[in-house]
């Protein structure tokens, strides 16, 4: 009886819902990465703008800097919006982060991230929390292997390895009960290297026939610099879903405070940076083809 509990909530999860619609339209699904309010409202403007489903995603950080404030707002953001709009928080990298994640309500997915442990402990802490997660309707993400590299919300792997996943990995992480799997074949957190990204298509290409349609595969480390209309949908072809979008939004954030702090009212400053995020969405909304998939 538990168990079709948990398997009816689950059925109605919406984030599930909107990266499921995505890959049977093979297109993806921006998951945008908040720092505060303005990158909430972005968020749903651009998705209402562009009649796009998305997820506004929160970091830990959020948490600890502002408890439930920011969690609870982007909830309501996206129970109001006139398209889907689902809540998921992005890497969540201790078992503590996420059980009061669960316990504040509002998250529909959370990343457990337990990928800098070592694979055992990986496999063990992940199982855990999963069915923590999944026990009160939350759907996961998980990382086998390890995506390197720093941006802002993300704990910093520098002087770990690098794992690529591998399809058998890939494969005890399906059984955890996951709904989402980020595969590292190359991409990095952050900045790439002299040469760009080194992506093992083939790699992915054996991670998805070995997953099948059990799980969406999602995309992390599309630093703006290489990942635009070409590469996004070169992934998207590879069976991707879902793509993380942190770096440009924010950025367009931080360079209109900066042009205009001082010059214009304040409210001027927030109502242009919010409006300058909310254009980098749309066009990753139209790099994605999300454009118009709201039903
Ligand atoms: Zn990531």
């Amino acid at each position: 009886m538990a168990t079709n509990g948990i398997a009816k909530k689950l059925k109605a999860n919406r984030a599930k819902a909107i990266v499921d619609a995505a890959y049977a339209g093979k297109y993806m699904i921006a998951g945008v990465c908040c720092y505060n309010l303005e990158g909430i409202i972005a968020t749903v403007r651009a998705a209402e703008a562009k009649k796009s489903p998305a997820l506004i995603q929160l970091f830990p950080w959020s948490i600890e800097y502002a408890d439930g404030l920011l969690l609870h707002a982007a909830a309501e953001a996206a129970d109001k919006a006139s398209v889907p709009i689902g809540v998921h928080m992005d890497h969540a990298q201790s078992p503590d982060i996420i059980r009061k994640s669960v316990e504040l309500g509002g998250y529909d997915g959370i990343m457990v991230d337990m990928s800098h442990y070592e694979k055992e402990e990986n496999m063990r802490l992940s199982k855990e929390l999963v069915e923590l997660c999944n026990a009160k309707g939350i759907i996961t993400e998980c990382e086998p292997g390890r995506i390197n590299g720093f941006e802002d919300g993300i704990a910093d792997t520098e002087g770990m390895e690098e794992i690529l996943t591998t399809p058998e990995q890939a494969e005890e992480f399906v059984a955890l009960g996951i709904d989402w799997l980020a595969p590292a074949f190359g991409n990095v957190h952050g900045a790439y290297g002299p040469k760009g990204p080194q992506l093992d298509f083939p790699r992915l290409e054996r991670i998805h026939a070995a997953v099948g349609d059990r799980v969406r595969l999602v995309l992390h480390g599309a630093h703006e610099d290489y990942f635009q209309e070409q590469l996004l949908r070169k992934c998207i072809a590879a069976g991707m879903s879902k793509v993380n979008i942190n770096g440009p939004v924010n950025a367009a954030y931080t360079r209109v405070g900066a042009e205009l702090t001082g010059k214009v009212p304040l409210t001027t400053v927030v109502e242009e940076q919010t409006k300058a995020m909310q254009q980098v969405i749309e066009q990753n909304m139209d790099w994605i083809m999300s454009t118009g998939k709201a039903a």
